[in-house]
């Protein structure tokens, strides 16, 4: 979508900091982290939120937290832990709409958010 950020950091229209990238997803840091290690998920096809997710394009999923995965042992974080946040909608905190996953780590981290 061509008013999309996330769209534009996918086409390479704004540079990011990124840290993995295969043919369906790109992982790169948040321009404002919330942790030590605060990286976004997204799929490069345009998906608005998990509002969107259905059964034609839930495969991504899968793809995602296998890349999740990797990127979490390529930090050192699987030991340690990690949380994957999902903002869905207003009141949800979603303020990009372009799916996406939040990886945070790198310390301890407080429940509930808030
Ligand atoms: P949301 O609030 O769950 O929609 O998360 C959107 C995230 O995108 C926020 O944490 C922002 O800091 C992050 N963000 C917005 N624009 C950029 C950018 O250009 N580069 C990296 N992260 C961004």
């Amino acid at each position: 979508m061509s008013d999309c950020i996330f769209c534009k950091i996918i086409n390479g229209d704004i540079p990011v900091n990124k840290v993995y990238e295969d043919d369906k997803v790109i992982a790169f840091n948040d321009i404002n982290p919330q942790t030590p290690i605060h990286i976004l998920i997204i799929p490069k096809e345009h998906i608005p939120s998990t509002n969107h997710i259905g059964e034609n394009n839930a495969y991504i999923l899968s793809h995602i937290f296998i890349a999740i995965n990797k990127i979490a042992k390529e930090k050192d974080l699987d030991k340690q832990g990690y949380r994957i946040v999902n903002n869905c909608g207003k009141d949800g905190g979603q303020t990009v709409e372009h799916l996406h996953f939040h990886l945070l780590g790198g310390r301890q981290l407080q429940w509930p958010p808030g």
